[in-house]
């Protein structure tokens, strides 16, 4: 296999030079360094590399280049290597134009002339554009084949499973890809139980539950050892973000994720207001880097492993998981977030997984393409889905309960939806009811007027409001009216320490009432929800862990 390549494109030839020196010596070992002296020529070589096969990781243009600039080039350059990073290379009087650029030509990064020394200038960035596109790039598969029918319920939620837990596989839909007959053929049984799983090593799994699929995916579900400092309930932002923390300070630390880390903000298209991205970043990359730096830090991940209890004996608090086994720990960080309330109409249960999905499910854009789809809830991620799924499907039609669309979702939001030609906004709109056999074919929408009509769908996304998942914890702490639980100066009770309290010192800011469990993130009474706040909290509470350990001691 050639080495991918990496595309720099200057008009000056000292510049080019000196880009190509640096590039050869931190990268040459893995990839080539190919350059070209203007827009046009580096459109040709482009399209060279295209028909021969090769692949290119990353573009490098110089944004000042007569006939051509650099925004020009990479625009261009996009449709072809679609996957390739995109970077900029600007003076610092042109940085107004690279941040258009980010808009107008999905530029990820850009960079300011000069870039020396490269080592703090120049190769942290392309380090991390590299590693990106290794990440959405495989030249030869090697991963799982999964094979079911398109509208299975059991099919959806492995793929969901496997796509949010990074695990890479290609999915063979029976009814519309010829491929699929192919490996049917290659299982050898006639009508297998679907879906059907080929592994890595060729084995086969016949309709295995997302369990036996982890299992077998080399997904680690069962500690390694029984006793840790710091154990961490949930991998969404702030459960990630206090691990990093823990075990970078030394803590012996375990997450527990039920389902794949990366939670809410994982099934994000697009998070645009995290702080250091300019161009945004998917929920996937982010947890993807999350989960990187954490286990680089010795964090042991379990997951799908969900805690379904927990109990108290002196300082050591003992997590229930969902296979029996208990794992023992000083500090409990409660990391939870929310899950969508369940909309209540008829068809809605029976078409879960097929047609009908809670929050963003990914996964199933592409087989909305060219069909009308449904989307229900105002909030930020009811945004981002429609804007998302609006690239495929033939139109989204947003259904609002209440009479403006921008009474909780951010402006840029609602901006993009209002500037979007295929996404349709029906205010003081409800579903009624969702109809197909196999699958959604159909919704019916309740106006405001009470009048109905029945519209055809290929799919129902569902936006409604959140509940913290909090329910397990009902007999451990204190937990408010709507299931969140209070932290801090919260949990005094008229003005006294909670009832059971049993060390000699108030309870720290993200403390519940019971010393040693803290709380992050959007499961937490009052917390924003947000990100970025997530991840504050999970890093702050590491802080107060130590001070609860050290009390230990
Ligand atoms: C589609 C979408 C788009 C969004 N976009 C943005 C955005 O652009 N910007 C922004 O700032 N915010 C955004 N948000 C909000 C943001 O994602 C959340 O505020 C953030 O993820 C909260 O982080 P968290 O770690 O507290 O909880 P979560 O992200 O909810 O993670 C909690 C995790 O805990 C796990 N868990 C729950 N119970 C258990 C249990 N008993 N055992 C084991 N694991 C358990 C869950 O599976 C989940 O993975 C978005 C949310 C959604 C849904």
């Amino acid at each position: 296999m050639a080495k991918p390549v990496i595309l720099t494109v200057d008009d000056d030839p000292n510049v080019l030079s000196a880009v190509a020196r640096d590039l050869r010596r931190r990268y040459a070992e893995q990839y080539r360094i190919v350059r070209a002296d203007s827009g046009a020529a580096a459109l040709e070589a482009t399209r060279e590399l295209r028909q021969r096969g090769e692949a290119v990781a990353l573009f490098l243009a110089d944004q000042r280049m007569p006939g051509m600039s650099g925004v020009e080039f990479l625009a261009q350059a996009m449709p072809i290597f679609p996957q390739a990073r995109r970077a900029l290379l600007t003076a610092y009087a042109d940085t107004e134009a690279a941040i258009q650029a980010i808009n107008s030509a999905a530029v990820h990064y850009y960079l300011l002339k000069p870039w020396d020394p490269p080592e703090e200038q120049l190769y942290p960035v392309l380090d991390d554009l590299l590693e990106e596109w290794q990440a959405s790039h495989s030249p030869i598969f090697e991963g799982i084949r999964l094979l079911g029918h398109r509208w299975s319920p059991e099919a959806h939620a492995l793929k969901d499973f496997l796509a949010r837990n990074h695990v890479p596989y290609l999915y063979f839909d029976l009814e519309t890809d010829p491929q699929a007959r192919e490996l049917l053929e290659q299982y050898g049984q006639p009508e297998p139980k679907l879906p059907l799983v080929r592994l890595v090593d060729g084995r086969w799994l016949v309709a295995p539950t997302v369990a036996e699929l982890a299992d077998q995916a080399g997904l680690l579900r069962q500690a390694a050892q029984t006793h840790y400092d710091l154990a961490i309930v949930g991998g969404g932002p702030a459960g990630l973000a206090a691990a990093v923390y823990g075990a970078s300070e030394g803590l012996r630390t375990v997450l527990i994720e039920r389902e794949a880390p990366g939670g809410q903000a994982g099934t994000s298209s697009r998070i645009e207001n995290y702080l250091g991205f300019p161009s945004g970043l998917s929920g996937g990359d982010l947890a993807r880097r999350a989960v990187a730096q954490a286990r680089r830090f010795g964090v042991e991940i379990l997951s799908p492993v969900e805690v379904v209890g927990m109990r108290i004996d002196g300082p050591y608090r003992f997590l229930q998981l969902n296979d029996g086994s208990e794992i023992s720990t000083f500090a409990v960080v409660v990391a939870v977030g929310l899950s969508y309330r369940k909309l209540d109409a008829p068809g809605i249960e029976q078409l879960t997984g097929a047609g009908v999905y809670y929050g963003a499910s990914l996964t199933e854009a592409l087989s909305c393409q060219a069909q009308p789809v449904f989307i229900v809830g105002a909030g930020n991620s009811a945004g981002q889905a429609a804007i998302y799924l609006a690239e495929y499907a033939e139109r989204v039609i947003m259904l609002v309960r209440g009479d403006s669309l921008g009474a909780k979702m951010s402006q840029y939001l609602v901006d993009r939806i209002e500037a979007s030609l295929n996404i349709e906004v029906r205010l003081n709109s409800t579903v009624s009811a969702v109809h197909g056999s196999a699958h959604v074919e159909a919704v019916t929408v309740r106006a405001p007027d009470g009048g109905e009509e029945r519209c055809p769908a290929a799919a129902l996304f569902i936006f409604t409001g959140a509940m913290p998942c909090t329910g397990w914890l009902t007999e451990i702490v204190h937990l408010d009216r709507q299931g969140f639980i209070p932290t801090g100066p919260q949990v005094f009770e008229e003005g006294r320490r909670p009832k059971g309290w049993d060390v000699d010192r108030e309870p720290f800011l993200l403390e519940s009432s019971v010393p040693g469990i803290f709380v992050v993130g959007d499961a937490r009474a009052g917390s924003v929800k947000r990100v970025a706040s997530a991840v504050g909290e999970g890093s702050i509470a590491v802080q107060f862990v130590h001070q609860h350990l050290a009390r230990l001691r």
